[in-house]
Order: structure tokens, then C-alpha cells, then sequence
């Protein structure tokens, strides 16, 4: 026994579930702290997977690792996202159901990643379908398209994300995978036009400039220098100066990324997902216009108007040429380049879906009996020292989910409980549907009341919505503002803010722009950041702390350990404890679970302590270390 609590007092447990002091938060993020210092960045809550970014490359996603994860339970092996993948694969074939992986988490979190590792891992090990294999090249080849497109450098991540995205694999009956389908949306057209400082636009930007044969780029105008572009780099008069600078995002080059080669790729990419010739060709002169708008200059005209001064931008702008003042034409070229950019980039995801569409006509077999699994890749919770109306959808989304979390793990627990025959006892949990509600419910919902106050004849403005909520939500427990008692809430809010009283906290939205960004449909995609210049440095316990409480992993954590911690078939626990005691050392003969009590029993476990089920053994809380990887699996 000891040496087995010398290797747990190392590695820690690999399901939190297992965890003496489960509910201790300091108990939780040292647990991750050991494991990570191990090299061990996955570990479970029940079959949620949390994982920390190593940031660096592990040799654990070889071929060989996917093969050792084919087929073998969640809980026999080292925790991974392999693991998961093959889980929910199984799942989908054997009870023909369509299943979804959410991955939630901060910005540069490793949720991308995670999403590459799973496609990667259906790729190599599903069967492939007859005259399906270019499929499996397309839903590979899609990732760096998409990344060229839609994702940019910014301060946390070199190769973050600036759009959400949901991706559907469709499989057929043998579980070959034969068509897939991308959801895009929230994409932070702002970029186009404005960077943070030592960020960068989207990569394609960069890759073209770069990569682009000169042919290319003198045919679409341009010259191989990004500073020459205003969107790329921007003279600014700012706090830049003082550091010396004088740019807007002010890194064309980063040293992690090798646009020209990220050129290469995305060329060769396109050109596997099946996109003609003269279809990049348009897609390219759309950036090259982007970049071209960016350099329009504006004049004083002979009464006062602003008008273009620049040649070869008039073509694009020469309806923009009406008695504006100087920072209205600014603001409409601005508006213009990235809807133009906004548009180019949902084209480019409707030819990545043909692509990759289910072609009836080439492989009809399989009609009517296919499942999908969806992967969601979603901003986590925000909160921000500046929240608005962006924070406010995405937290309200994080919600929801959660609220969908905490009732599918509830209802899976009942139901195999009701499997095995065990007395379900029910769990008390904290219930966010009343946050869910005061945002959603009609008439006296947040978003009701919202969009009332738009469509509200005479001058409806943000102060006035404002007001509305306190009128309507003003006795709500989980609603605040700066003129209803502040006795709910620790932390002030201003007179242009409400504070939400989230599951994960409390989060104060600043209502200015609530009015006109729920009226712009377009402005719905678009998505600005309020980036603190932090790097990540290895383990960084704040970090670790935030998202631990914005993920709700404490209330996960606290739901599965409500029933049963720890339950295995009687087969596999057999085999795996045998050992432990001498009366079922070396076969046991008997009768399963009869083997299983015998054994629980000499390790010290009373009646009431665990339960025996139709196949599987139940403990409330295991004393004893019943996992693998701890009795030194190989990794
Ligand atoms: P997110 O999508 O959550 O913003 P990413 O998936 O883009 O974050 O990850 C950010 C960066 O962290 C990646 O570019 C990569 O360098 C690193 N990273 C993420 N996950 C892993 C991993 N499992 N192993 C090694 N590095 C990783
Ligand atoms: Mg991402």
C-alpha cells in the first residue's frame, strides 16, 4: 500500500472525484498542479476532461497512443483527450445516438488544440468509407484554412481564434466517417481595421505579403511589405510613441509563425478542399481589396466633404463620396472593410461545407442510418475589467450550458443508477435556471425587455433600457444596479452598469452600445477584446484559479461526487484487485459480484460504504487507490 500512496502523493488522483478534500478549491488546483508537474495535463471529473496547456510539445499524441486508447474504458487508462474521443465514438455506434464534445475554457486554454487532437484522432483511426478517403483530407485541410482566415496573433495566444466555431462529423453505419459540416460565427471582424498593440490582423494577411508569388501580387496591386498597409500597420499618436513605436499592432513578424511557409499550406489547402483556381483568385483580390481600402486617404472636397484622394481605392468608394465629415468617411470605409472581409470569410466556410457535404450520389448506402458527433469550440466565460454586450451573450451562453451540464450529468447518473438497480437518491445541486430565466423569459427576460426597448417609437437609448430592467428585474436576487440596494453584491456598480450574479460569479455589464449592437445584426460578429499584456508562464495558479470558478469545475465536482465517486464492471475490478486479497488471489470462481464484495470487504469497506448493481460495483468514496495510472501505467 504504501508505494501506492507515495505515487498518489506525486501525481495526485487522475479523476478529482477521488479526491479526499473534494471540496476544498486549494485541494483541486494542487491536484492539478502535481499532475502537471508530471507532464500529466489531463485529468477527470467523472467524464468531464480537464486539461491544462503544457504549451509545449508532448510525445503523447503519436499513432501509438492512439492505438492504446481504441476500444479501452475511460477509466482503465491515463486520462486523455484520445480517451474521449474514442468514448464518444463508441457511444455514437452503440447507441446510435448523435453525440457532441464541448470544449470550453479561456482564450490560448489549448480548446483549438483539443479540437485538431479529436478530428486527428478519428482520421487515423476510423475505418474509411468506399471512395471516401478525400473526406478525410478535407476535414483535415479545412483547419488551416479556417486558421488563415479567422484566426490572429494576439497577446495570449499566437494563433488564437477570433471566431467560435461548431463542427458536425457525420458517420455512417460501419462508423466510417462520410460527410461534416462547419458552424461559424462571432468572428472579430474589428481586427480587420484595428489591432491592440503587439497583436496582429488575421494571418492570411501576413501569409499573402509574404508567401505570394510576385505574379500574385502584382496583379492584385500589392507590394511585399506589410508596413506599407495602413490595417497592417497604422500610424497612431498614442502611448505607442513613448514606447517607442509607432504602429498599431505593431508585429508583422512573430517569431513563432513562418507566414511563408502558413502560405504553402493554406495554398495546397485550398486547393485539396477543392476550391478552382479562379475562386482563390476572387478570394485573394477580396483581401487585396481589404488592404487597399485600408490605405484610402480622405481630402477636404470644395465645400468642406471629405473625399478620396487616393487613386485606385475609388472604384471600391466612390458611393462613400457624399458630405461626410472626416471621421464618418473613416468610419464607413472602416465599416466597409470589414463587412467585406466578414462576407469573404462566411463564403469560405460554405465552400469548406460543400466540400465536405454528404454526397448521396456517390455513397448512398449508408442513407437514413447516420450519426453525428458535434464539436464545439466556445469561448468560456468572460469577465473582463470592461464587460459589455459581447460578454453578456457569451456568459449567457456559458450559462445555458451549464445549466444543460448539470442536467445531463444529473439524468445519466440517475439513469444508471436505475440500470443497476440502485436506489437513486436525489442529489441537491444549485439550480441556475432562475439566472437562465431572468435572461431569457419572455416579456420579463433581459433580452425581452431589450429588444422591446429597441423597437420602443419616440428616443429609446441604453440609460432608458437601463431604467426599463430596474422597473422589471428589480427584485430579482441575481440582478443589481448602482440605484437598488448594494447590499447584494460586494462589489460597486456604476450608474451605466447592471450586474448579473452568474453561477460562476458576479460580472458587471456596462450597458453603453447595448441598444445599437442588438439592433446591428452584423455587429453581432463582431467581438473586441480587452487583453491584459500576460503571457502564460508554465503553471499560472491565478489562471488556474479563475477558470476553475468560471468553468463551475467545483459544482461538477461536487454533483458527480454527490452519488457514487467510483464505479467499475465486477469483471474488470476483479482482474485489476484481485491481487489485494487473499481469497480471491489467484482466480476467483465464484459468482462475480460475489468475488467483488469479498474483496471490498477485506480492504475495510462497511455495507454501507458501496453497493453491488446488476454488473458493476459501486463505492461512495474509494479509501483505497483503485486507478491504473497510478500503479505507474506507462505513459
Ligand atoms: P484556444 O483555442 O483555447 O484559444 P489554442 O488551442 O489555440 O487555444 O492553444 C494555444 C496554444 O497553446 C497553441 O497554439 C499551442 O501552442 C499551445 N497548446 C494548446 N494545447 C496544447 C497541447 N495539448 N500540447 C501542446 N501545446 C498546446
Ligand atoms: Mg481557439
Amino acid at each position: 500500500m504504501e508505494s501506492t500512496l507515495t505515487a498518489r502523493d506525486r501525481v495526485g488522483v487522475q479523476d478529482f472525484v477521488l479526491l479526499e478534500n473534494y471540496t476544498s478549491e486549494a485541494a483541486f488546483i494542487e491536484n492539478l498542479r502535481r499532475r502537471f508537474g508530471e507532464n500529466l495535463i489531463y485529468t477527470y471529473i467523472g467524464s468531464v476532461l480537464v486539461s491544462v496547456n503544457p504549451n509545449k510539445d508532448l510525445e503523447i499524441y503519436s499513432k501509438a497512443h492512439m492505438e492504446r486508447y481504441r476500444g479501452v474504458s475511460f477509466y482503465e487508462i491515463s486520462p486523455h483527450i484520445y480517451a474521449v474521443s474514442d468514448n464518444t465514438y463508441r457511444a455514437m455506434r452503440t447507441e446510435r445516438r448523435d453525440q457532441c464534445i464541448l470544449i470550453s475554457g479561456e482564450s490560448g486554454a489549448g480548446k483549438t488544440e483539443a479540437s485538431k487532437k479529436i478530428l486527428q484522432y478519428y482520421a487515423t483511426t476510423c475505418p474509411v468509407a468506399d471512395r471516401m478517403s478525400t473526406l478525410r483530407d478535407c476535414l483535415l485541410q479545412s483547419n488551416p484554412v479556417l486558421e488563415a482566415f479567422g484566426n490572429a496573433k494576439t497577446l495570449h495566444n499566437d494563433n488564437s481564434s477570433r471566431f467560435g466555431k461548431y463542427m458536425d462529423v457525420q458517420f455512417d453505419f460501419r462508423g466510417a466517417p462520410i460527410g461534416g459540416h462547419i458552424l461559424n460565427y462571432l468572428l472579430e471582424k474589428s481586427r480587420v481595421v484595428h489591432q491592440n498593440h503587439g497583436e496582429r490582423n488575421f494571418h492570411i494577411f501576413y501569409q499573402l505579403l509574404e508567401g505570394g508569388e510576385q505574379d500574385l501580387l502584382s496583379k492584385l496591386g500589392l507590394e511585399r511589405n506589410a508596413q506599407k498597409y495602413q490595417y497592417l500597420v497604422k500610424v497612431c499618436v498614442c502611448a505607442c510613441v513613448l514606447m517607442s513605436c509607432s504602429s498599431q499592432g505593431c508585429c508583422p513578424r512573430v517569431s513563432s509563425i513562418n507566414d511563408k511557409n502558413d502560405w504553402r499550406t493554406v495554398r495546397k489547402a485550398l486547393t485539396v478542399i477543392g476550391f478552382h483556381e479562379d475562386e482563390v483568385e476572387d478570394l485573394l483580390n477580396i483581401i487585396a481589396s481589404v488592404l487597399h481600402l485600408g490605405n484610402t486617404q480622405f481630402g477636404e472636397g470644395k465645400n468642406g466633404e471629405n473625399q478620396i484622394t487616393t487613386e485606385p481605392q475609388l472604384k471600391y468608394l466612390s458611393k462613400m463620396i457624399s458630405p461626410l465629415s472626416f471621421e464618418q468617411a473613416v468610419a464607413a470605409r472602416d465599416a466597409l472593410a470589414k463587412a467585406v472581409y466578414g462576407r469573404a470569410f462566411t463564403w469560405l466556410v460554405v465552400k469548406i461545407n460543400q466540400s465536405l457535404a454528404f454526397k448521396d450520389d456517390v455513397y448512398n448506402s449508408s442513407k437514413g442510418s447516420s450519426s453525428v458527433i458535434g464539436l464545439l469550440d466556445i469561448y468560456g466565460f468572460e469577465v473582463f475589467q470592461h464587460n459589455s454586450f459581447e460578454q453578456f451573450c457569451i456568459n449567457y451562453c456559458n450559462e445555458k450550458l451549464q445549466q444543460l451540464f448539470i442536467e445531463l450529468t444529473l439524468k445519466s447518473e440517475q439513469e444508471e443508477y436505475e440500470a443497476e438497480g440502485i436506489t437513486w437518491e436525489p442529489v441537491k445541486y444549485f439550480d441556475n435556471k432562475i439566472i437562465c430565466d431572468l435572461v431569457e423569459e419572455k416579456h420579463k427576460g433581459l433580452i425581452s425587455i431589450l429588444d422591446e426597448e429597441c423597437l420602443r417609437p419616440g428616443e429609446p437609448s441604453d440609460i432608458s433600457f437601463l431604467e426599463k430592467l430596474e422597473d422589471t428585474l428589480g427584485g430579482h436576487a441575481h440582478f443589481v444596479t448602482h440605484k437598488l440596494a448594494n447590499a447584494k453584491t460586494r462589489k460597486a456598480v456604476s450608474r451605466e452598469e447592471f450586474k448579473l450574479i452568474h453561477y460562476a460569479g458576479e460580472v458587471n455589464y456596462s450597458v453603453n452600445g447595448f441598444l445599437d449592437k442588438n439592433k446591428d445584426l452584423l455587429y453581432r460578429n463582431l467581438k473586441e477584446f480587452d487583453m491584459s499584456p500576460l503571457c502564460f508562464p508554465l503553471f499560472d495558479e491565478a489562471l488556474v484559479r479563475h477558470q476553475v470558478k468560471y468553468l463551475g469545475l467545483m459544482e461538477n465536482l461536487r454533483v458527480r461526487r454527490a452519488g457514487f465517486a467510483y464505479r467499475r464492471h465486477y469483471e474488470t475490478f476483479l482482474q485489476r484487485y484481485k491481487s489485494l486479497c487473499p481469497g480471491t488471489w489467484p482466480n476467483w470462481q465464484g459468482r462475480l459480484a460475489d468475488g467483488v464484495a469479498t474483496l471490498v470487504q477485506h480492504l475495510g469497506y462497511k455495507p454501507e460504504e458501496y453497493k453491488l448493481g446488476k454488473t458493476k460495483i459501486f463505492i461512495r468514496f474509494p479509501k483505497t487507490l483503485f486507478s491504473t495510472e497510478d500503479s505507474l501505467e506507462a505513459r
